[in-house]
């Protein structure tokens, strides 16, 4: 855990007795000063890191080392000011730490209170202050006066883009008028670390949601919106083809919901796939289809025929919840023919917050493709509030909807729920080697620090121990003498966990 604060920005005269003087800092004698004890600045969780910065008016909280308890994609930038007079807070947001840099905002802050300012007119306040520009001027000084090495220049340069490129947000401030930028998260993505395998990118994909055009609660590209927030690459739009409640309300054909969410995908740079949900009773079920490219001609009630007209489309047909609603996950004959007839290409293993285990069997052996979605009819925040939702990991080629099509249909897919994976062994194994990094402390005593670079927490279990790793943890354990582990976050069937030899996993220094 690491927070930078430069000493020029931390001022003697805080209200709060607790807070960290700028004389206190320099009485530690150092330009760094390493491990200090955040209780003096009211967080108690953390140690800091303490230098003079190039330029004066920032308290930077770095936010890759913040605190490994938080995963990566609950740090979200904030950008609280950037007032020269002020101090800026980048922060991660919607977690600890952000309330953390709420407080130092709180205390750094507003220590220089804004003055009403008056244009040059005095007739109505101006609504720009000129706080680029000096920011700007500040920064150049700075870049100037201090002899910068090469690296340092770059960093600096970073910030002057970010800051120009953000201080739209902190200009309006004036008497009549006190703009809280930070207020407003609508623009920031929380990214989601899981890294790519063999090659292939890491798409991370919900291919199951609903809209107001179905029984849905939301507008289609409120849909799009969270999903670029909430740190996805891809969304399918899923509207039940026969159950519209509000059909009376909106007129709009079964295309409607992904023409909005699609628009606005465009604008964000998130894949919006076209699909829709043949919803029938059992045996046959509830069955996405999904790139499709006419969803209107699949509203007939022969179900077969449906799936058959979307197949013709270019269609992926992906069985929906299997263990829903009777809570019996059943094989029925007519699915075994379609899988035969390559007429169902996946199983969606989880659903909303249940999985089928016994349909893991089922993709193992019928060489189906995993795929856990969310289902969501709610708001994903009223559902799984800040934790990563259910998704599908998607192996492809290029980070494209052709992309992502093509490596469902040759089944490269994991689903992700809840801290759990289920998918070929193949893909699981590249994703834990992908994601943990091994480095051996004494090989005698088989101690071993262990890196998790990804969000996907893993629990290993070798010898009769077991340890967790959360995600973006780094700890420091002492491995038993056996060397294979059983991954138990990692389902390769029911019942059946991936093995991995932990040699696999370690790394020269
Ligand atoms: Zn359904
Ligand atoms: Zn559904």
């Amino acid at each position: 855990m690491e927070i930078n604060i430069p000493a020029s920005a931390i001022h003697s005269d805080t209200a709060s007795p607790k807070c960290l003087t700028e004389d206190a800092i320099r009485k530690k004698g150092a330009r760094t000063i390493k491990n200090y004890g955040m209780t003096a600045i009211h967080a108690p969780a953390w140690t800091a890191t303490v230098e003079r910065a190039a330029f004066k008016p920032c308290i930077k909280l770095k936010d890759v080392r913040l605190n490994r308890n938080i995963p990566l994609r609950k740090r979200r930038f904030m950008f609280a000011d950037i007032n020269p007079e002020d101090v800026a807070i980048h922060a991660p947001s919607g977690s600890q730490s952000a309330n953390h840099a709420g407080k130092l905002w709180r205390q750094f802050g507003r220590i220089v209170k804004p003055e009403p300012r008056t244009s040059r007119s005095g007739s109505h306040p101006s609504t720009k202050k000129p706080c680029l520009a000096l920011t700007l001027i500040t920064i150049f000084a700075e870049l100037i006066t201090h002899n910068l090495n090469k690296s340092k220049m770059k960093k600096n340069l970073f910030l002057l883009l970010s800051l120009v490129t953000l201080s739209c947000y902190g200009q309006l401030r004036n008497a009549d008028i006190y703009k809280i930028p930070e207020m407003e998260h609508g623009n920031i993505r929380s990214e989601i670390q899981i890294p790519d395998i063999d090659g292939f990118h890491t798409m991370k994909c919900d291919l199951h949601s609903h809209t107001v055009f179905s029984d849905g609660h939301v507008w289609p590209d409120v849909r799009t919106r969270e999903a670029w927030q909430q740190g996805l690459d891809a969304i399918a739009i899923t509207d039940h083809i026969e159950y519209r409640p509000r059909k009376s309300q909106l007129t709009g054909d079964h295309n409607e919901a992904y023409k909005i969410a699609r628009k606005k995908g465009e604008e964000l740079g998130i894949i919006v796939i076209h699909g829709t949900e043949i919803t029938r009773n059992k045996p046959f079920g509830h069955m996405n289809a999904l790139f499709i490219t006419d969803a209107n001609p699949l509203a007939i009630t022969d179900s077969i025929a449906a799936i058959d007209i979307a197949i013709a489309q270019g269609g992926f047909i992906q069985w929906n919840h299997p263990g829903w609603p009777d809570n019996k996950s059943t094989l029925y004959p007519l699915h075994e023919q379609l899988i035969k007839d390559k007429k169902i290409h996946a199983v969606e293993v989880f659903n909303y917050n249940e999985y089928y285990p016994v349909a893991f069997n089922w993709c193992k052996t019928m060489n189906l493709a995993f795929t856990a979605n969310s289902d969501i009819h709610e708001l994903v925040t009223e559902i799984y509030g800040t934790d990563i939702r259910p998704m599908t990991l998607v192996f492809a080629s290029e980070r494209t909807e052709a992309g992502i099509k093509e490596a469902l249909f040759a089944g490269r897919s994991v689903a992700f729920f809840n801290g759990h994976l289920a998918g070929r062994a193949e893909h699981l194994r590249a994703l834990v080697k992908a994601s943990i990094r091994m480095k051996v402390l004494n090989a005698e005593k088989n101690q071993v620090e262990i890196v998790n670079l990804s969000d996907i927490p893993y629990t290993f279990s070798s010898g009769g121990s077991q340890f967790s790793i959360s995600g973006s943890q780094t700890i420091r354990a002492t491995l038993p003498k056996t060397k294979m582990a059983s991954v138990r976050n990692c389902f390769t069937g029911m019942d059946e966990y991936l093995t991995i030899d932990y040699s696999e996993l370690k790394v020269a220094d």
